[in-house]
C-alpha cells in the first residue's frame, strides 16, 4: 500500500503577518476597554445591525459576537501596505461596533465581495 504523502501547508506572507497582528490588536487597551465600556449588562453585548442579546464566552463556549471594524482594515479598494494596515487596526472606540456572528458574517462577507470586485475591475 502506497504511503499518502502529507501535505505540506503553504502559508504566504500576507497571511502569517495578519496572523501575528491579530493578537496585537486583541490585547490592546483600546480594544479591551471598548470590550468593557460596550457590555450592555454582565457578560451581555447587543449588536449593533440587529440588536440580538450576544453572550460573551465562557466555561468552553465561545463569544456569541465580534468587536467589528466599521472601516475595514482592509480597505474596500485593497491591501495598500503594512504602515495602513496597522493604522487602521489599532484604531479608536469611535470605529468600532459590537456585531453578532450572523452580521459580522454578512458584512464581511460584502466587504470581501466589494474587494474583488475592484481587483476584477482593475483588470
Ligand atoms: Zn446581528
Amino acid at each position: 500500500m502506497e504511503k499518502k504523502k502529507k501535505k505540506l501547508k503553504t502559508y504566504n506572507f500576507y497571511t502569517v503577518m495578519m496572523q501575528a497582528l491579530r493578537p496585537v490588536w486583541r490585547n490592546h487597551p483600546t480594544r479591551r476597554e471598548f470590550f468593557k465600556n460596550s457590555r450592555s449588562a454582565p457578560n451581555t453585548w447587543i449588536c449593533a445591525e440587529c440588536g440580538k442579546k450576544c453572550a460573551g464566552a465562557s466555561k468552553g463556549k465561545k463569544s456569541e459576537f465580534r468587536i467589528d471594524h466599521i472601516e475595514p482594515v482592509i480597505p474596500l479598494t485593497g491591501f495598500t501596505n503594512w504602515d495602513d494596515v496597522i493604522r487602521r487596526l489599532i484604531t479608536g472606540p469611535h470605529n468600532l461596533q459590537v456585531l453578532c456572528l450572523v452580521c459580522h458574517g454578512v458584512k464581511s462577507k460584502a466587504e470581501n465581495a466589494a474587494r474583488r470586485k475592484h481587483k476584477k475591475d482593475l483588470l
